[in-house]
Formats: C-alpha cells, structure tokens, sequence
C-alpha cells in the first residue's frame, strides 16, 4: 500500500503533542488522577495523542457550568442580531482554521482529506452561516381565544419559543465535527447552553471548536466538551438532572437506552439513529449512472454514514449486469491512508469497528453470500476493508437486515415494483432511501410508500441544513436541520392576557 501523505501542519502536530481533558467553564481542565486514553491513528494504528477522561466530579462540574451560564442570561438574553454575529464570527474561525480541523479530523478519525475539508470542514462551515440565521428568526404567534370568563373581559394571547436550557450533545465517530456542530448551533442559534459529549475514541475536533468559540466571543459555560465512555460519562450526562434536552445521534441500541433514561427526569430528546438503506433501481434505470450512485452513496466515508445506501435492488432482468458493473468499479478504487489524496478508500474509524465489520462478513459468507470483491481487509496494520459487494443473499439474511456500517454493499433481484418496495420497506430501519429511474409516474407513486425520513431520486446522500433530516422506526425520533432543529431546542411557551 503505497502512500504519499500530506504534510501535517504544525499547529495540527502542536495540538496532537498537548495533554487534552475535558473543556469546562472556557478551559481544558485536566485532573492527574483522571484515567488517560491513548488514540490511535486509524491508518497505522500508531498512538497520536491522549485525553484524560472526565470523573463524576467533572461530569457535575461541566453540566453546573452549562446550567449556570444558561440561568445567567450571558447568552440566552443576548439580543439575537448578537448571538447571530457571535455565531457567525464562529464560523468564519472554522473556516480560517479548516485545513488543520481538517488534518486532525483525519488523523483522528481516518476519512480522506478531501472529505474532511469538504463535508467536515466545507459542508459544516455552510450550516453554521445558515443555523446563525436563526437567531434572528424565532418567531411565535398571535391566537385568538374565546374564554367566557370573566365576563367583558378582552385577551391577548400569543405563542413564543424559549431557549430550553442546558442541551447535552451526543456525538458518534463517524462525522465527528460535522455532528457536533449539528447539534451546537441551531442551539447557540436558539439561546440554549451545549454540553458535546464526543465519542471517546475521535473528540479532538471537538476540543479544538470549543477554543475557536472562545476566540470568537461565546462566553465561557457556554460550550463545554466532555470527554468520557459513553456507558460513564455519557450516561451520567444524560441523567443528570440538570440537563433539559438530549439530542443524540448514534446507534438504535444505546439511542433507546437514552430515551428510557431521559423520561426519568423529562428531559427532552431527539434521537437520530442507524440505517439499513435500500436504493430501488427501477427497470429504466440508466445503469452506469445508479452503479456511480451506489459507489458515491455507498462508499463515502468506507460506508460508515448512517444514511449510506447498502441495500441495492435491481430488475432481475439487470442484475448480474448491475453486480458486474458495480465490482468492477469498487474493485478498482485504490485504498490507503486518509492523509494520502489519491487514496479512494480509507481506514475505518477503530479497530473495534474494523473487526465488527469483518466479523459481519464472516457471517454473510455463511448465509451464502457470493462475493463478488473485497469481503477481506488488506495487509496493513492500519483498519482497512477492503470495498465488497456482495449478491445471492436472502432479504431475511443478516447482512440485508443489520447495519454494517462498511465498505460493504449487497445487491438483490426483485421480480416486479411492488415486490421491489416491499423489499424497499422491509426494514425495521427507516432513515433514507433513493429511487433510481426517469419514469415519473412511477417515481411519484412510490415517494409516498416508501417508509423513510429521507427519499433521493436519482442521487443518494446529500443533506442540506434547510432539509429536515431524520427517521422513520426504528431510525429514530425527531428531525434535525431547518426549522425542526429550532423547534427542538426551544419550549412553546402560551401567554394569555387579559385586559
Ligand atoms: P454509539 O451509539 O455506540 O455511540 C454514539 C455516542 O453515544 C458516543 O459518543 C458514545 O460514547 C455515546 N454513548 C454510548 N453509550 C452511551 C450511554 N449509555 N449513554 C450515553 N451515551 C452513550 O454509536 P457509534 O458506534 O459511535 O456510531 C455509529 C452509529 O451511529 C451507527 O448506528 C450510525 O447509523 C449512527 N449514526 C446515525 C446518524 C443519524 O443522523 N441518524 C448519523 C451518524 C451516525
């Protein structure tokens, strides 16, 4: 595996070299006695920095910190023109600083480069100029009533949208920055104080956002990060009775495990959750077109994006041509390190994951999977595996039914359309799904039947902060992005006057 790496920026090599702990109240605050956690560069699997994890002690201190900034009105009171230049100013750092949040992000977590400056960075910057907009755009409104009593009495009454306090934002490792930011604008937009929990294993751009938000005029308390395992200090977080709303993207499993223990203070929560996402080739279909699909839609991000399609279903007329195709493309594409540009497929974020999704082709072999590339990791001591596409699996099939969340794409023949959705809609998942085909009869008969938050025609993937973002099932609760994002950060609050 040859590799010609970038070179890394020596802010990037100074920030790896710092001792990191969790940033409470404006500062990195470390603690000796803490446990540390060495990360590891998922290209070689070389140690590249450390963190200390937060205590229980620390778990109170930064959710006290994030409560008394909120209470303060330092920033929920500010008057929303200057929340929206603070925030603004935030993102114009972002965007000065994007190549070394780009490097680290990579180094950190494994993605290509030119999909950390792109979406991490590029795609990130975007949303943080269009969820700023919002602070100024709150809106409530004016209802008439018809209360009896007392009798001549006049009323005035209206709606309005208030901050809902302290928000705890939990982050998985696949988009590590781009997530995190999902969740800190629209509620810094909304006047709300935001506590990110990263996942253990990729927290440094986290890190380095909460210095840049300093720098950029967001009152300490107001922008915390804590680092910790998930099962400790994101459980503790997420039972805390001082944090109000849990917005939380990951996985099915841990996201009901926070919505069961969020009820038990009534704290308020969206889940954004995993996918198993079908793409529904229809017998028109221009084939290189869905095969260019399936690899961008696919692939990105070796697959580890919770919208990714994985589930390809193609005319049983087409499908060995579609399979042919589709290999040949995945078995061209070069893998190597993130760092390396011309890499087109690159490690998977941990070890951990790296063995999961190799342990889940183990078991798609033994379902009778026939596997048409890849299906093995190459010789490295890096995470990689290698890009798959797999045919001849049965829908029931555990690698048709569960999330890999690989390089790994499973194609089936459907007979006719309607068994075709019902394919389609055989998921306990609903997250997204795409349709490929020109016919728009057909098209537009399907975009209601189709059981998914998100439906692309003719593209798979791309999210846009005005586009609310979010799943059906078991995908998750709630929607991220536009005005969703809003209404989920804010409490509806009814005003009844009488005069
Ligand atoms: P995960 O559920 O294991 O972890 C996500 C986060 O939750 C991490 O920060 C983790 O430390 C924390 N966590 C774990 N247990 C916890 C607990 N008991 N209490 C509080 N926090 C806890 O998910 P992952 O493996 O990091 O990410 C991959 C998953 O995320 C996939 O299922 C993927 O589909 C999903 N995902 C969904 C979306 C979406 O928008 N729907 C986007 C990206 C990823």
């Amino acid at each position: 595996m040859a590799a010609a790496l970038i070179e890394t920026l020596t802010s990037v090599e100074d920030f790896l070299q710092r001792q990191h702990g969790s940033f409470i109240d404006g500062t990195c605050q470390l603690n000796s006695a803490s446990e540390t956690l060495a990360l590891r560069n998922p290209a070689d699997d070389q140690v590249l920095a450390s963190v200390q994890l937060a205590d229980a002690g620390q778990v109170d201190r930064i959710v006290e910190s994030a409560h008394r900034a909120f209470r303060s009105g330092i920033w929920s009171r500010l008057a929303p023109a200057e929340r929206e230049r603070t925030l603004l100013r935030f993102a114009d750092l972002v965007e000065a600083h994007g190549e070394e949040l780009a490097q680290l992000e990579t180094l950190n977590q494994g993605k290509s480069i030119h999909l950390s400056r792109a979406i991490e960075v590029g795609a990130s910057v975007n949303y943080m100029r269009y969820m700023a907009g919002w602070a100024t755009k709150i809106e409530g409104q004016t209802l008439d009533v018809s209360i009896p009593m007392p009798a001549q009495a006049r009323f005035n009454a209206y709606t309005r949208r208030e901050p809902t306090g302290v928000v705890a934002g939990i982050v998985p490792w696949n988009f590590p920055m781009m997530i995190a930011l999902w969740k800190v604008i629209p509620a810094l937009a909304c006047g709300c104080t935001v506590i990110i929990k990263p996942a253990d294993e990729t927290p440094l751009t986290a890190l380095r956002l909460a210095e840049l938000a300093i720098e950029a005029g967001i009152p300490a308390g107001v922008f915390n990060v804590l680092i910790g395992r998930g099962a400790q200090a994101g459980a503790a977080l997420v039972a805390h009775p001082l944090v109000n709303k849990v917005s939380f993207t990951g996985s099915t499993a841990v996201g009901k495990q926070i919505g069961i223990a969020a009820l038990h203070n009534m704290t308020r929560f969206t889940l954004e959750l995993g996918g198993k996402n079908p793409m529904l080739v229809l017998e028109d279909a221009d084939i290189d077109k869905a095969v260019a699909g399936a690899i961008a839609g696919g692939l990105l991000n070796q697959g580890q994006v919770c919208a990714a399609a994985s589930r390809l279903y193609v005319p049983v007329s087409r499908h060995a041509q579609f399979v042919e195709a589709l290999s040949a493309q995945a078995r061209a594409m070069s893998v190597g390190p993130g760092m390396d540009p011309t890499a087109q497929v690159n490690p998977l974020a941990t070890r951990k994951h790296q063995n999961h999704v190799l342990a889940m082709l183990a078991v798609a072999r033994r379902e009778g999977a026939c596997i048409a590339t890849g299906g093995d990791a190459p010789d490295s001591p890096g995470y990689y595996v290698n890009p798959t596409v797999l045919s001849g699996l049965d829908q029931r099939s555990n690698a048709v039914q569960e999330e890999i969340f690989g390089p790994v794409l499973s194609v089936l023949p459907y007979n006719d359309l309607e068994q075709g959705l019902a394919l389609v809609n055989d998921s306990r998942y609903g997250l997204a799904a795409s349709v490929w085909s020109n016919d728009l009869g057909k098209v537009m008969d399907l975009l209601p039947r189709i059981e998914a938050g998100t439906v692309w025609v003719n593209n798979h993937v791309p999210v846009d902060p005005n586009l609310p973002f979010g799943g059906f099932k078991q995908s998750g609760m709630g929607r991220e992005f536009g005005r969703s994002a809003i209404e989920g950060f804010t409490e509806l609050k009814s005003v009844c006057i009488t005069y």
